[in-house]
């Protein structure tokens, strides 16, 4: 087999650790290194001295969240990518959305990853018992060895056949009286990932080939073609965030066998649809418990949201499924 195209799978045998290219599995130095969060974003959004708590509760600044990188990895894959994505910001929502899926599922993907691998490499160190271990969960590790398949397009030329692994959202949001440019959010069970870059908001689930895009398309157009209110981007990011929670398969993605003159891979996907449901009931209760979180800085509470029980409070959409322009705030005299 052609050997630039050989993927690399470090969830056969659990091959982390701080020796070991995170993208290829090549051996390296203890400097040869990259940041989780690229070095450009940190600059930008002044993160470097941020603090970020992570799994194990132990609070870390984003500089020093580094995974283990090999130097043709770096310079050859992610840097073009850091380029291409770094030009986009710059012309904010619409440079993002004009952005080509695969990269930005690439990006947040590799960000999402290396924060996962922090996890895995932390807890190969036998002083370090977390209590939720992530390599002790074999359903989360399917997932994540299914996601990295397709994460190794990043350095392997690969061709998705008729679909696109992740739901990837770019929201408009009215950001002019939001306290920080900058907010992030992740969740490893779910393969959840968002970043607010100033009136960027990208929303992904990387894993779910576009399903959640699917499920939620009719409130997509609406909040696609509109500039929204911070609340209103803080709504949808939790229906997008509470369909990740009920999403109830894993797709699979198996390689084509490769001919000797191919000089790409060809990634087929599979989805076991036909035994399991694609998305458990939506109960409004667990909704409103995910929205109350990322309501609270508005001072709304789970019983503010389910007022009337079979219809939750919504600052997208009134009673008669309207756009609301100016959504008026409990509590609050506008
Ligand atoms: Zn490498």
């Amino acid at each position: 087999m052609q050997q630039h195209l050989t993927i690399f799978d470090p969830f056969d045998g659990m091959r982390f650790g701080n020796h070991i290219c995170f993208l290829c599995g090549t051996t390296v130095t203890a400097e040869e290194q990259t940041t989780i969060f690229p070095t450009w974003l940190m600059q930008e959004y002044g993160l470097n001295q941020e603090l970020l708590r992570l799994l194990d509760q132990s609070v870390v600044t984003y500089e020093s969240l580094k995974v283990p990188c090999c130097p043709t990895c770096q310079t050859q894959f992610l840097q073009p990518l850091e380029e291409q994505v770094q030009a986009a910001v710059r012309q904010g929502v619409a440079g993002l959305r004009a952005l080509d899926e695969k990269l930005l599922f690439q990006w947040m993907g590799k960000m999402f990853y290396g924060t996962l691998i922090t996890e895995l490499i932390k807890e190969q160190n036998p002083l370090v018992q977390p209590e939720y271990a992530v390599s002790e969960q074999p359903k989360m590790l399917m997932k994540f060895q299914a996601f990295f398949r397709v994460l190794q397009s990043l350095r392997v030329p690969m061709e998705f056949a008729d679909f696109i692994p992740a739901s990837v959202f770019v929201v408009d949001v009215d950001a002019a009286a939001e306290p920080s440019r900058f907010e992030f959010r992740d969740e490893l069970s779910t393969m959840m990932f968002s970043l607010r870059l100033d009136n960027a908001l990208i929303i992904c689930c990387l894993l779910d080939n576009g399903m959640i895009k699917d499920a939620l398309g009719p409130v997509w157009q609406v909040v696609e073609s509109r500039q929204v209110q911070p609340i209103q981007a803080a709504e949808f990011s939790a229906r997008v965030f509470y369909a990740a929670y009920l999403l109830n398969v894993i797709p699979d993605y198996l390689l084509r066998p490769l001919k000797p003159t191919d000089d790409h891979l060809v990634m087929d996907t599979l989805i076991d649809d036909v035994t399991n449901v694609i998305f458990n009931p939506w109960q409004h209760s667990s909704y409103a418990k995910l929205l109350a979180t990322v309501w609270s800085k508005w001072g709304i509470t789970p019983e503010d949201i389910l007022r009337n029980p079979q219809e939750p409070l919504s600052m997208l959409f009134s009673h008669e499924g309207e756009f609301i322009e100016f959504p008026a705030i409990p509590g609050q005299s506008s």
